[in-house]
């Protein structure tokens, strides 16, 4: 069994994907072809969002967006801390700090009711509000309050309700990481359009919508900023008209043409793909509630659904994950952690200085989840097989 079957998806599209990667080849515009624009266009369409503007992962539209507001040195960009690193690395690119804010441990989501605290923390220079780095600790140094990255993890929306709320009241600016998120809905909109300053989302092979290399994309409703991303993503040119004349620093950022040729073809199957994926979370969570009763099964956020980019559990606090897993593994089971490190406790972030007790849902989160085979193309008995194998493997582990 494959913890992704990305085999699977590719029967099914093969002959759109080698008509349209083949058109490609005809035409040999690898860079800024016109498959960019047909994706940017389709993408657009998808979410209901104004703009999209590609890009080549979505590490880079991550920092690219903060790099277009302008975000730098002094600047507090709260975050969660439980992520792939990527997110608090843009943060750290920009010359930016990361304020961890804690997660809900039943969303995996950046919990909005310490979101408040963790901005006046940084207001009143203060980490007896709420833990902060040590460069706000030791250096009493004012930081600027200026954007919030909330993650949909695992994809699952934030409660963009109440984190839009606190932004609005503290001037911020919002940055959605979408990367495992595209596709989700969140009180009938679609993520990387509901309501945040800018969106970003992830190719990466193994994400809800991946083509087959590095792949990235940006949204927003604002077109000045558009301009400007597009303008980023090709070293900072004026425009297509104007590629000589630069005028800012920019990245070489831009997504392959024939990424988005794969992704023009994977789009296709996309609304059916993440049905499947409800109906595969549905049958995880009946089997678990039956087989498991002891993990702790995901919610979703209340009037939202879920991309289930990845299916976490958590198991209980005295079982032994790693144990569990080689179980699992014997049986042909690949199971995986998502995430090992919660952020604040990674070696690349030490210099910030946070404790590992500051943020205990996080840590504990890190402690204890599982993430199970999770992609569109189950078949007949091989979901009960999962969850047969994790039942057999807990009660040995509790003998
Ligand atoms: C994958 C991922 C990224 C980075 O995307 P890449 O395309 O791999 O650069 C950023 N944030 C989150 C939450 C991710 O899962």
């Amino acid at each position: 069994m494959e913890f992704i079957d990305l085999r699977r998806q590719q029967l099914i599209i093969k002959d759109n994907l080698i008509s349209r990667m083949n058109k490609v080849l005809e035409h040999g515009r690898y860079i800024m072809g016109p498959e960019i624009a047909e994706l940017e266009n389709h993408l657009a369409a998808f979410t209901g969002a104004k703009h999209c503007v590609t890009c080549a992962s979505g590490s880079q539209a991550l920092e690219m967006v903060l790099a277009a507001w302008n975000v730098g040195s002094g600047d507090a960009i709260f975050t969660t801390p439980l992520s792939f690193i990527a997110t608090a690395e843009a943060i750290v690119r920009c010359g930016a700090t990361p304020i961890f804010v804690d997660i809900d441990l039943s969303t995996y989501d950046l919990d909005a009711s310490l979101l408040e605290k963790a901005v006046s923390a940084v207001q009143q220079v203060s980490s007896s509000v709420y833990p902060l780095p040590a460069i706000c600790r030791n250096e009493n140094m004012a930081l600027r309050p200026r954007a919030i990255i909330p993650v949909d993890l695992f994809g699952n929306p934030c409660d963009y309700e109440r984190l839009l709320a606190i932004a609005g009241a503290h001037d911020l600016l919002t940055l959605e990481d979408a990367a495992q998120g595209f596709g989700a809905k969140y009180h009938g909109a679609n993520l990387c359009n509901c309501g945040c300053t800018a969106a970003a989302t992830s190719f990466f092979p193994a994400k809800p919508l991946g083509c087959y290399g590095d792949g990235g994309a940006m949204f927003t409703n604002d077109p000045d900023l558009a301009a400007r991303l597009d303008s980023l993503r090709y070293h900072g040119r004026v425009d297509s008209a104007h590629k000589n004349e630069n005028i800012r620093i920019g990245y070489n950022g831009r997504l392959d043409t024939l990424q988005a040729a794969i992704l023009l073809a994977k789009l296709e199957v996309f609304p059916a793909e993440l049905r499947a994926r409800q109906e595969a979370a549905r049958r995880y969570s009946g089997l678990l509630e039956e087989l498991a009763p002891d993990v702790k099964l995901p919610e979703v956020t209340p009037g939202s659904t879920s991309s289930w980019a990845q299916y976490t559990i958590r198991l209980p606090d005295h079982a032994n994950r790693a144990a569990i897993m080689k179980r699992m593994a014997e049986k042909g089971i690949p199971t995986f952690i998502n995430y090992p490190i919660s952020m604040h406790m990674q070696k690349s972030l030490e210099f910030l200085g946070y404790k590992p007790d500051d943020f205990p849902n996080a840590k504990k989160a890190a402690e204890t989840v599982l993430s199970l085979p999770m992609h569109p193309y189950f078949e007949p008995g091989e979901q009960e097989k999962v969850v047969e194998a994790l039942a057999k493997a807990l009660a040995a582990e509790a003998r």
